[in-house]
């Protein structure tokens, strides 16, 4: 399987890994990934009764809003929005070449 891959400035390949998932039940939806995300990715709406998580310990009820994936598609597999999650909410993958 060919995958998507990418290539630095300085001339060295690199394999993007795609957002798959994002965890409703552990998002605080606290805006952190939409900040630092530079696509059309993520949007912030409001949670319904199947993102509460009855096991969370930060008691999730009371957060109004939870992360979305509202345009996957543009994701360009940076990554960036994983290292700033603090609840590692999001599932990565490179992807297959037209899939
Ligand atoms: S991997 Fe990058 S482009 Fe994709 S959603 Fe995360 S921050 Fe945005
Ligand atoms: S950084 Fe993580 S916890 Fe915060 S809104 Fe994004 S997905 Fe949710």
């Amino acid at each position: 399987m060919d995958v998507i891959t990418g290539i630095t400035r300085g001339g060295t390949a690199w394999t993007p890994s795609f957002v798959t998932n994002l965890n409703a039940k552990t998002c605080i939806g606290c805006g952190r990934c939409y900040k630092v995300c530079t696509r059309d990715v993520l949007e912030l709406i409001d949670r319904s009764e199947d993102d509460i998580d009855e096991d969370d310990e930060d008691d999730s009820e009371s957060i109004a809003s939870v992360m979305s994936l509202s345009n996957p598609m543009d994701c360009t597999g940076c990554g960036a929005c994983s290292r700033v999650c603090p609840k590692s909410c999001f599932k990565h993958s490179p992807m297959a070449v037209g899939a």
